[in-house]
């Protein structure tokens, strides 16, 4: 039986990543969140983990007293977290949200464990470090966002440098087809309406600005080894074909399937080989039409931002990151419109004290400046 934790547990990625386990029979044997401890208890009493972890220390309190008549340890805070990441097991999937998902992203790969990687920002923000580990201590990134398990799935069988250029398909989110005048005064439910997926407040807010599509781009050139002008998005409304890949002999090789997040989740958790049930089925008569299109980059700026960050490297991506994690938390919390995200991410590439040659300190560095200078022009 393979063993796995799960951090992030209580999140959508995690408490889909919950149902594969129960349903292929994983060993659960840490799960860890933020701060919901309600959910955290049920999610212990029912897999019984080893251990548990809570990165607020005062929900982990809470938690420790909900679970003290069980022998589960708690462990608490960032380096709780990171605790339950390094407990020896066969994968470890990161489905925290943000770039809290970094450092425990590192600390299963130095412990060896293999990564089933659902938290972009980790490599958005660290990819060249969080490569580095890997490679030095020879552990797998299995990717599960939907897109990139796709183009992992491709490549399957595919011989080394044959990939000439992936294809990246994007839902267009609520707002397809909008101009910038008709986004001025979108609400918060109207960018948490996303058409075909049902995922976190955060993701589903860069869906809606097309972020989510610049960080996977970044995503891709990390975890695929391309070049940002290998990669071309094209919109495709209807989230059936999750991505795919163009090899030298102009062979195209892509991974279809219905919405649904449950199948790369247990793709990674089971690779390379497969689970002998599926979810869903999916019905391709019954879907009928998949249409192509180039994404709208005048109205959706983020996407270009994105890619303007990864081409100029360094700590770059990760001020961009860190600048729209922040401003999404404003939106949400009403205190910034919609098309402001845009212009504080851009502001943050603008003004990144970029370098090339950097550590951890920097991009973590970089991460809190950009969320200092979104915060000072927000709230003016
Ligand atoms: P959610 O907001 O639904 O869940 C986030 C999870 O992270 C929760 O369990 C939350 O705990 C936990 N968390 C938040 N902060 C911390 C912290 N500092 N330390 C430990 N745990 C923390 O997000 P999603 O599941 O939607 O997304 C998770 C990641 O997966 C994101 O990076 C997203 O981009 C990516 N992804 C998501 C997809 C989806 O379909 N949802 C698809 C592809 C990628 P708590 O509940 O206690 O706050």
């Amino acid at each position: 039986m393979k063993s796995i934790v799960i951090l992030g547990s209580t999140g959508s990625i995690g408490t889909q990543a919950l149902e594969v386990a129960k349903r292929d029979g994983y060993n659960v044997i840490g799960l860890a969140a933020g701060k919901n401890a309600k959910l955290l208890e049920e999610q212990a009493r029912e897999f019984l983990p080893d251990a548990v972890a809570m990165f607020d220390e005062t929900a982990a309190r809470e938690l420790k007293l909900r679970l003290s008549d069980t022998d589960i340890k708690v462990l608490s805070g960032i380096y709780g977290v990171c605790e339950l990441a390094a407990l020896q097991c066969d994968t470890v999937l990161d489905s925290i949200v943000g770039i809290a998902g970094l450092k425990p992203a590192l600390s299963a790969i130095t412990a060896g464990n293999t990564l089933a990687l659902a938290n972009k920002e980790t490599l958005v923000a660290g990819g060249d470090i969080v490569n580095a580990e890997a490679k030095k201590h020879g552990v797998k990134i299995i990717p599960v966002d939907s897109e990139h398990s796709a183009i992992f799935q491709s490549l399957q069988g595919a011989p080394d440098k044959s990939l000439k250029k992936i294809l990246l398909t994007a839902s267009g989110g609520p707002f397809y087809g909008r101009s910038r005048k008709e986004l001025e005064n979108v609400t918060v439910k109207d960018a948490l309406n996303h058409p075909n997926w049902s995922m976190g407040a955060k993701i589903t807010v860069d869906s809606a600005t097309l972020m989510n599509k610049g960080l996977e781009v970044i995503e891709a050139v990390h975890l695929f080894g391309v070049k940002a002008s290998d990669i071309e998005v094209l919109v495709h409304r209807q989230s059936i074909l999750h991505s795919g890949v163009e090899l030298s002999d102009g062979a195209v090789i892509a991974q279809l399937g219905t919405p649904d997040m449950r199948l790369p989740i247990a793709y990674a958790l089971t690779y390379p080989n497969r689970s002998e049930t599926a979810f869903e089925h999916l019905s391709l008569a019954n879907v009928g039409t998949l249409t192509f299109e180039k994404p709208d980059t005048e109205t959706f700026k983020c996407l270009p931002l994105c890619i303007s960050a990864i081409n100029a490297g360094g700590v770059a991506p990760a001020a961009v990151n860190g600048a729209n994690e922040e401003a999404v938390r404003l939106f949400l919390e009403g205190k910034i419109k919609f098309l402001q995200i845009a212009e504080l991410v851009e502001k943050a590439l603008i003004s990144v004290n970029n370098k090339n040659d950097f550590t951890l300190e920097d991009v973590f560095e970089a991460d809190k400046s950009a969320r200092i200078l979104v915060r000072e022009f927000a709230l003016r």
